[in-house]
Parts: C-alpha cells; sequence; structure tokens
C-alpha cells in the first residue's frame, strides 16, 4: 500500500499560458529536494490548461488533476468535461464536490456521489470534498453535516470506496486565512476515517487530505495529526515556493 501523503494544489480560476508553464517548471524541478519521494504531488488546474499543463508535468513526478467533472458519460451536456476526456490528458485526480461548486452552482450531495462514480469508472480518482460552514459549526452541526455528505458517496461507491479520496474542507477556513486548528482538523477526520471503516474493506487505502488555508507556515503541524494523509491546497499551490515548501513538510 502507498502510505506517502498527497498534496494537491488547487489553482481555482487561475492561471495563464505564461503563468502556467513558469509556475510548472518551478515546481516540477523543486520537487526532488522537497520531497516528492515522500509525498505524492498533484496541480489541479482549469480545464483549458490540461494539456498545456499534462506538456509540463511530462517526466516529472508532478502529477496532473481536474477541478471538476460531469456525472454523464458522453450526449447532450452543454459545457460539460466527461472523465474520459480528462483521461485522455492524462489526468489522474478531479476534485468533486469542492465547497465553491456546491455554493454557486447548488451541486447536490447525490449529483456530487454520482461525480465520484464517472471519476472511478474512468480511472481517475475522486477527490471528494466535504465541509461544514461556520453557521454549521456554530449550531454544533459539523458532524452531522460531512457524515450526510460522505454517506451519499459511499451509499453511491460502496463496492469501490477504498479507491477515493477524501478531503475535508471546513468552508469558512477556505480562502479566508483562518484554518482549523490541528486538533479541530483531526477531530473530523478521526470521525471519516471512522465511517470509512464501517463501510469499506480497506479503509486505511483511503487518504483524507485537509484544505482550508493551508500554508508554507501551519503544513506541518496540520500533516503531522495521524488521520490527516496530505493537503488540498488553493491560493498557497499558485505560488512555487510556498507549494513544494507545503510538500516538504508531509511526514
Ligand atoms: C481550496 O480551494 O480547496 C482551498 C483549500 O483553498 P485555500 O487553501 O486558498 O483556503
Amino acid at each position: 500500500m502507498d502510505t506517502r501523503q498527497l498534496i494537491a494544489g488547487n489553482w481555482k480560476m487561475n492561471g495563464s499560458l505564461a503563468a502556467n508553464e513558469a509556475l510548472v517548471r518551478e515546481v516540477a524541478a523543486g520537487l526532488v529536494q522537497a520531497g516528492a519521494a515522500r509525498a505524492h504531488a498533484a496541480v489541479c488546474v482549469p480545464a483549458p490548461y490540461l494539456a498545456q499543463v499534462a506538456a509540463l508535468c511530462a517526466g516529472s513526478a508532478l502529477e496532473l488533476g481536474a477541478q471538476d467533472l460531469s456525472c454523464h458519460e458522453k450526449g447532450a451536456y452543454t459545457g460539460e468535461v466527461s472523465a474520459a476526456m480528462l483521461r485522455e490528458f492524462g489526468v489522474r485526480y478531479a476534485i468533486v464536490g469542492h465547497s465553491e461548486r456546491r455554493q454557486y452552482h447548488g451541486e447536490s450531495d447525490a449529483l456530487v456521489a454520482d461525480k465520484a462514480r464517472a471519476a472511478l469508472a474512468a480511472g481517475i480518482t475522486p477527490i471528494v470534498c466535504v465541509g461544514e460552514t461556520l453557521a454549521e459549526r456554530e449550531a454544533g452541526r459539523t458532524h452531522e453535516v460531512v457524515k450526510r455528505q460522505l454517506a451519499a458517496v459511499i451509499h453511491t461507491n460502496g463496492h469501490c470506496i477504498s479507491e477515493i479520496v477524501v478531503a475535508y474542507e471546513p468552508v469558512w477556513a477556505i480562502g479566508t486565512g483562518k484554518t482549523a486548528t490541528p486538533a479541530q482538523a483531526q477531530e473530523v477526520h478521526a470521525l471519516l476515517r471512522a465511517q470509512l471503516a464501517a463501510a469499506s474493506t480497506h479503509p486505511e487505502r483511503v487518504k483524507l487530505l485537509y484544505g482550508g488555508s493551508m500554508n508554507a507556515a501551519n503544513a506541518a503541524e496540520l500533516l503531522a495529526q495521524p488521520d490527516i494523509d496530505g493537503g488540498l491546497i488553493g491560493g498557497a499551490s499558485l505560488k512555487a515556493q510556498d507549494f513544494l515548501q507545503i510538500v516538504a513538510s508531509a511526514r
């Protein structure tokens, strides 16, 4: 079993041909020193840049990810991108259910579960995001919310649930500079691990990432938690040296 941590960058809707080239070249070159042997590193990029970044990653340890995909195989779904199309560009991971898609595009738990299924069917590892809003945390509903979100994915993908990656991303920590404390993150990760253990014969295979304002300064403490197997990094993944420092912080 591959026990290396996974550090995945989420560029969101950022980048340009010139900026991507500089960023990926610097990250790919720096990965050897940053401890790529200890951790997997991936970047999840906007769809139009997949071909460019695939070419830039070739021959390096940096892996390619997408930020979303369609739950449908093909057909009359204007604007959608299928898992098979992503696969043709060497995509290894696809984020599904990011809170920005749940919030701005009305993605339901059931749709997120279907997207995870479409990814798995094409040989892509879905990075399934779960996480509570600030109002939900303050109302003491964190456990209920993340369990409900993960339960939908387990229900739809039960037989291959050990092939997914889960990212716990408290919504109040994303892009806000407010990070969950290592203890807060660990508590939710332990809960998710227990839920997966009840549903899977190989729960130890599932990597549980933390995401939400992880940066070069706070990564080591978060990544040292026993049930944190990596990070999903937004803002800090746009700066090569910050991203490399997070990779170097993997345990
Ligand atoms: C994210 O978008 O998944 C994320 C964690 O963003 P940030 O690191 O900027 O909070």
